[in-house]
């Protein structure tokens, strides 16, 4: 069969990474994080001291960073200057520093051109917020998953009481909304839908019938191909 690609674009909370690593085992291609990328980013800035609002000192970081990625499986592993960062990215830290770094142009281009290669030879699935727009135009399928601020708080409040973590409601909502406003709103590559995507509002449903719908999709568009 021809090696194609499926762009996964959303918010923070939509289900992005649990639904295209189900489909990826599904299909046996590959899957792509891109937000692990940009949360390594900001976890160097975190680790290093360097000031999140200085954007000139971020950017002379980026040369002594040296980022692997190993995917198998439907699994990404991710090494930060050859150390394995794979869950110490997975902080609410992180994930804040990653949405400064990615509003920076050379940070996009530098984590871009990772991702472009990675899908070079390979059928894949790529999460993120720009890949339909910026990373993989060229996609043979374009999601764009979305889900109410409510939902996706309580979905975030519900990872963290397993975790066996504690965490206020109101907090988590505007962190939600706050990343947000500032992936929605950044000069180079927001987050939006494809002109070519299709929008899942998965609000409502559940993994199971995301991932089906997903699949459906799929299996139409690439006959086609
Ligand atoms: O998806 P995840 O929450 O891990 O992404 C962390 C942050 O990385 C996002 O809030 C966003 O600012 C940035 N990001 C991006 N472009 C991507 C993937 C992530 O700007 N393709």
């Amino acid at each position: 069969m021809k090696q194609y690609s499926i762009a996964i674009d959303g918010p923070a909370g939509s289900g992005k990474s649990t639904v295209a690593k189900e489909i990826a085992k599904k299909l046996g291609i590959l899957y792509v994080d891109t937000g692990a990328m940009y949360r390594t980013v900001g976890l160097y800035c975190i680790k290093n001291g360097i000031d999140l609002q200085q954007q000139s000192h971020i950017v002379s970081a980026l040369k002594k960073i040296d980022m692997k990625i190993e995917l198998s499986d439907g699994m990404q592993m991710i090494f930060l200057n050859g150390e394995n960062v794979t869950q110490k990215i997975r902080t609410q830290e992180a994930g804040k520093a990653a949405s400064a770094v990615a509003a920076i142009l050379p940070v996009r281009e530098k984590l871009v051109e990772i991702q472009r290669n990675l899908a070079k030879g390979h059928s894949v699935i790529m999460d993120g917020r720009d890949i339909g727009t910026n990373v993989l135009p060229d996609a043979a399928v374009k999601i764009y998953l979305n889900a109410s601020v409510e939902q996706r708080t309580k979905r975030r409040c519900y990872e963290l009481a397993m975790m066996g973590k504690t965490w206020d409601k109101k907090q988590i909502e505007q962190q939600i909304i706050q990343r947000d406003e500032s992936d929605m709103n950044r000069k180079y590559h927001p987050l939006k839908k494809a002109e070519d995507a299709i929008e899942i509002d998965t609000s409502f449903m559940s993994i199971e019938e995301v991932v089906f719908k997903i699949l459906n999709i799929v299996e139409e568009k690439i006959k086609k191909i």
